[in-house]
């Protein structure tokens, strides 16, 4: 079932609501028509307090959306792409197609939404001085602090270092420079997303008999939240020991087809452009057979200007020159061989077959899992 609506598209990202949204808007609009604004300035009509409510709902979800788009935005410039913006009970959602390639790129695509939240701010900032110098109605002024608030409280909220916040995913980034293994402190920084939920039902449950119930139910259901949340996560990247059994041969890229031994070094340049994932492009021999293999860097080796003459026959490097590794060898004993920590190629073959090609960190991704 849909839960969503699409609404439109900014910045070429669609952007969808929540029914529950809808909801929570009239809420919204209704708390501060009745309540907020009445209390904050007094004594104006029922009319000018439900149109600034509504404005103040707009303002409210133009925010969320702006957070987002900084995520989406900073996602594009780093080769992510976002398929969809959608806004939430909490807020919005960003959904990335796949996962940052690095982690210099998963803390600049975390850091990006809070810090658009804090740009707004600073927008509304403004907005309140320039209310202050010109004459403008109260209630109007009200709702400017309110949204300045709205969008501190959302930058700062998201600073939380609870994953799947964003504070949690810059914790995430943060433990993946320092360790190298993403999965590893994708549990680590899921498993404090859990300590913290805790922390902040705990702190609600107080509050809700100490000082505001109300505000005490929202931390406790944002804390339920968190928890399923960081929980889910959690689970799906325990380790699991018997990866570690699995055979090699499953993990193989295979080798795009074979450039004829006339190429030029531009020919191997643009076979790479057509198959990026591939480490090596295969090479035939004067009989048609593959025979030989060219790195990229073939290419470095050779100056643009020369590329399209020079042919590529004698950078080559034989294929049986390569580490061979049988397709039902398990990756320890690929690895105690091979050995780890460096990187290095070897050829998958059965003996008679071959085709593709065993890359040290497609194995070591594998072994990060096992032993997170
Ligand atoms: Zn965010």
């Amino acid at each position: 079932m849909r839960t969503h609506l699409r609404i439109g598209r900014l910045l070429g990202v669609p952007i969808g609501i929540n029914i529950g949204v809808v909801l929570v808007s009239v809420l919204l609009a209704y708390t501060l028509a009745k309540v907020t604004l009445p209390t904050g300035a007094p004594g104006h009509m029922s009319s000018s307090y439900w149109f600034a409510g509504v404005l103040g709902v707009i303002g409210f979800m133009a925010s969320l959306v702006a957070h987002e788009l900084g995520h989406s935005y900073v996602a594009a410039r780093n080769d992510v792409n976002v398929s969809e913006i959608t806004l939430w009970l909490f807020g919005g959602v960003a959904k990335l197609e796949r996962e940052a390639d690095d982690p210099g790129a998963e803390f600049r695509i975390a850091a990006a939404g809070p810090a658009m939240s804090f740009v707004c701010a600073a927008f509304f900032g403004i907005g309140i001085l320039l209310t202050r110098r010109i004459d403008v109605s109260p209630v109007f002024e009200l709702l400017i602090i309110w949204l300045f608030a709205m969008n501190m409280i959302l930058g700062v909220s998201n600073l939380i270092p609870a994953f799947p916040l964003d504070g949690g995913r810059i914790l995430r980034a943060w433990l993946w420079r320092r360790s190298g293994r993403r999965i590893t402190a994708t549990r680590t920084a899921t498993l404090w997303g859990q300590i913290l939920s805790g922390v902040i039902a705990v702190i609600s449950i107080i509050a809700m008999w100490r000082s505001s119930f109300i505000s005490g139910v929202w931390g406790l259901i944002l804390a339920v939240f968190l928890f399923v949340a960081s929980r889910l996560e959690w689970s799906a990247s325990r380790p699991d020991p018997t990866m570690l059994d699995w055979e090699v041969g499953p993990l193989g890229r295979q080798l795009p087809n074979p450039l004829a031994s006339s190429a030029t070094v531009a020919d191997l340049e643009s076979a790479f452009g057509r198959s990026p994932g591939s480490p090596l492009i295969p090479v035939l021999d004067q009989h048609g057979q593959v025979s030989a293999v060219a790195s990229y860097e073939v290419i470095r080796k050779v100056p643009p200007a020369q590329r399209r003459v020079v042919p590529i026959t004698s950078f080559v490097e034989p294929i049986w020159s390569l580490p061979r590794v049988h397709p039902s060898e398990t990756i320890t004993s690929v690895r105690r061989r091979l050995g780890e920590g460096h990187y290095w190629l070897a050829l998958i073959t059965d003996g008679q077959t071959s085709g593709s090609i065993l890359i040290s960190e497609d194995v070591d991704q594998v072994v990060d899992s096992a032993t997170a």
